[in-house]
């Protein structure tokens, strides 16, 4: 126990059956494949230790950040000090409430979850299928692709609060907007989000996620590590073309690039750093303002 910071003794003489990991590299567990290490990350396996985690982190006086499948974050070199509860693959199951609803837990991946919609012959996350996140981290930022929305089949989601206590919103309690939503501004957890979906034939279900998966991979070089879309739609235009067309496609700052592919991925060439990013968001944004006057945010999470 010499080598255990402070803080690491303590949690795990207080939460001795958990499954808590030291100073665990951030980069295993961000599709970017950037971040130094997590002082302590914890993976609970249902609902009761989310809880228990929270209360625990409460009397540490740590406040805990969330992870789900690492797909939209941009971890710091330096790493995090405190506590990264992770979700993704722990936090699991998806039940069928009735006819055209589904219950998904927060840590299951929208692919996963839109798989399971279409075997039972129901139509409407098909655009979800491909995004790599979790279904926590999708209802967080309302998830989207190809016309489709995580909000326009949201019903209602379970949130954890910060003190371990749980409670329904309904989807317009949950203030969805573009790549948004309350849990933003309001810190709170997504344990489970129910989804209402249209009856419809498999085989027209499973056309159209295999249709958007082939234009995904015509379009996006899913061959880098990336976090999807690097900045947001911006009003009055596309971010991929406004940096395509201030001539940034291939721009490169370390090992962080703007995909030659597809101008709105930046993407890890080998071994580009945090940092390497967070410039090279920085010119993009400045470079496209020059040349456009239209400010582009990133849609990435700066940890
Ligand atoms: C190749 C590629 C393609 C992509 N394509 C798309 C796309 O088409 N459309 C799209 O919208 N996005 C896309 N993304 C981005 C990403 O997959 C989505 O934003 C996804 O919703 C993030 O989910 P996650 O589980 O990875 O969240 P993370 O990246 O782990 O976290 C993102 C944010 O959500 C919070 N969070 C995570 N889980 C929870 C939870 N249970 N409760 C509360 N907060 C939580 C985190 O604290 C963090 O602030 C793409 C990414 C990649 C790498």
């Amino acid at each position: 126990m010499t080598d255990l910071t402070v803080f690491q003794q303590k949690l795990s003489a207080l939460l001795p059956d958990f499954k808590l990991l030291f100073q665990e590299p951030l980069s295993k567990h961000t599709s970017f494949h950037i971040g130094g290490p997590a002082e302590v990350m914890a993976f609970p396996r249902n609902a009761e230790e989310l809880a228990k985690l929270l209360k625990v982190s409460a009397l540490l006086d740590c406040k805990p950040v969330i992870l789900g499948a690492g797909t939209n974050v941009l971890a710091p070199d330096a790493g995090m000090p405190g506590l990264v509860i992770c979700l993704k693959d722990v936090l699991g199951g998806i039940t069928q409430l009735d006819n055209t609803t589904i219950r998904v837990m927060a840590g299951v991946t929208m692919t996963r979850a839109a798989v399971f919609a279409a075997n039972l012959g129901l139509s409407g996350m098909e655009f979800a299928h491909g995004i790599p996140g979790t279904v926590g981290g999708g209802v967080y930022m309302n998830a989207g692709a190809y016309g489709g929305e995580l909000c326009q089949i949201c019903k209602q989601v379970a949130v954890m609060d910060m003190a371990g206590n749980t409670r329904i919103l309904s989807a317009e309690e949950m203030q969805f907007s573009y790549r948004h939503s309350r849990l933003e501004e309001e810190p709170g957890i997504v344990l489970y989000a129910d989804f209402i979906l249209i009856p419809a034939p498999v085989e027209q279900i499973r056309g159209r996620m295999q249709e958007l998966m082939n234009k995904r991979k015509a379009s996006q070089p899913l061959e880098h590590p990336s976090a999807g879309s690097a900045f947001k739609r911006p009003v009055g235009g596309y971010a991929a073309a406004l940096i395509d067309q201030a001539g940034l496609k291939g721009f490169r700052i370390g090992d962080a690039a703007v995909s030659e592919k597809h101008a709105g991925f930046v993407v890890n060439l080998g071994s580009a750093t945090a940092k390497d990013v967070v410039s090279l968001l920085q010119q993009v944004s400045e470079r496209v303002y020059a040349a456009s006057g239209i400010r582009l945010e990133p849609e990435v999470r700066i940890w």
